[in-house]
């Protein structure tokens, strides 16, 4: 998806703005980096806030107190500082500033009002039909949404609507098959969300992506700009993010390395080619190497089986970590990240053979880019995906805290 957005930063600008930045434009930036900071890190005093943006107390004072003029702030209950002085704490307005989530799952879809701050107001589900387009969930997706209303409060903001979308899709047949871009998904969003309130809609693009981003804000693998999230279900995809970025290429579909081929001489994949990589670490090879048949839980059954000693599926287990060690290997290679995160099905499958991975990765890679390389397993669960989503539309309001709070 070409409109896939592009987190950035909001620095504050302390000593040295840029040559030409307007007044109007270093507070903008500051009041951004101070909402990204609470939103973040949570309640944080005045003084705290001074020391790590860089700018000065009667600064963060004024910042603050036009953020909760614009009600996505509140301050209260003062701290006292080391020195001794009571520091007024500045908290989001979690319950009343929030964006809406939305997740189109090759099963299910789900709608989620997301406070800033990250917190989950709200959450649900629906099955998703199978034969079903993208396109075809906005109208039970919009259902949830607006049941979910009844319980907002009359002064709320909401600061706009994102949606995660699975590039696959179930047939009717029970087949999974992988989706093309749905052109049309974000004008039918934008119609059956745009009701006069404030909030740009965000197609915030393929699960894995969005997965990554979550897991930088503020899971496992926060605060590291350099990054391989790994999402394993039917398929495997990967969200990848450099320098703080998400990587989403020509048209928004990087990432897809369950189609990296790593055995050419191995069985055909649902994309027509042969031996790629989700052909031997997808849920499917796990059921093939246990001699399981697909069916609701299986997948599961197997991690279980082979957690408690049973040897088919403790080999088939070992056996996927193998395959995950030698394509991780190969990535590591190419990327040269801190960290891989392993999501989904594979987190499972990481925490049972990590040392197999680990052993695969110290074979393969080179040791510059392999030695300080963390391998971790996702902290979020099966949330990511709304929470990273909510993330895209709260970098609206972040980049211009005013523009949206006074909006609503
Ligand atoms: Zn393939």
């Amino acid at each position: 998806m070409s409109a896939l957005h592009r987190p950035g930063r909001t620095p504050a600008v302390p000593a040295s703005p840029s040559p030409g930045a307007s007044q109007e434009e270093i507070r903008r930036q500051n009041l951004g980096a101070v909402l990204r900071h609470v939103h973040v890190h949570g309640p944080t005093s005045r003084a705290e806030l001074t020391t790590r943006l860089g700018l000065n107390r009667s600064t963060i004072g004024a910042l603050a107190a036009d953020l909760a003029a614009a009600g996505l702030v509140t301050e209260g209950a003062p701290v006292t500082t080391r020195r001794g002085r009571p520091s007024l704490v500045v908290s989001p307005r979690s319950n009343r500033v929030y964006a809406q989530a939305l997740s189109i799952e090759p099963d299910r879809l789900r709608v989620a009002r997301i406070g800033l701050g990250g917190r989950v107001l709200d959450l649900r589900d629906t099955p998703r039909p199978a034969g079903t387009s993208a396109v075809d969930a906005v109208v039970p997706l919009a259902a949830l949404a607006h049941e979910m209303d009844r319980d907002v409060a009359a002064d709320s903001i909401r600061v706009g609507v994102a949606v995660a979308v699975t590039d696959t899709t179930r047939d009717r047949d029970g087949r999974i098959r992988i989706g093309g871009p749905d052109e049309t998904l974000r004008a039918d969003i934008e119609a059956a969300f745009g009701d006069g309130r404030a909030g740009p809609t965000v197609l915030a693009g393929d699960l894995a992506d969005i997965a990554a981003l979550a897991e930088h804000v503020r899971g496992v693998a926060a605060g590291v700009d350099d990054l391989i999230y790994l999402h394993g279900s039917h398929g495997v995809s990967a969200g990848i993010i450099i320098e703080g970025r998400l990587v989403v290429g020509h048209g928004g579909r990087s990432g897809k390395v369950g189609h990296m081929v790593v055995n050419p001489g191995g069985l055909p994949c649902e994309c027509g080619s042969r031996g790629c990589w989700q052909t031997e670490i997808g849920e499917t090879a796990l059921l093939r190497h246990a001699g399981r048949d697909a069916a609701p839980g299986a997948v599961q059954e197997v991690l279980r089986a082979a957690a408690d000693g049973e040897p088919e599926a403790a080999a088939a287990v070992a056996r996927v970590a193998d395959w995950l060690g030698f394509g991780v290997a190969n990535l590591v290679n190419v990327v040269n990240p801190d960290t891989v995160v392993f999501g989904g099905s594979l987190r499972e499958i990481y925490l049972s053979g990590a040392d197999v991975v680990r052993q695969r990765l110290d074979e393969l890679a080179l040791p510059a880019s392999r030695e300080h390389v963390q391998l971790l397993p996702a902290a979020l669960g099966p949330d990511a995906a709304l929470i990273g989503a909510a993330e895209l539309a709260f970098a609206h309001l972040l980049a211009d805290p005013l523009h949206i709070g006074s909006a609503a």
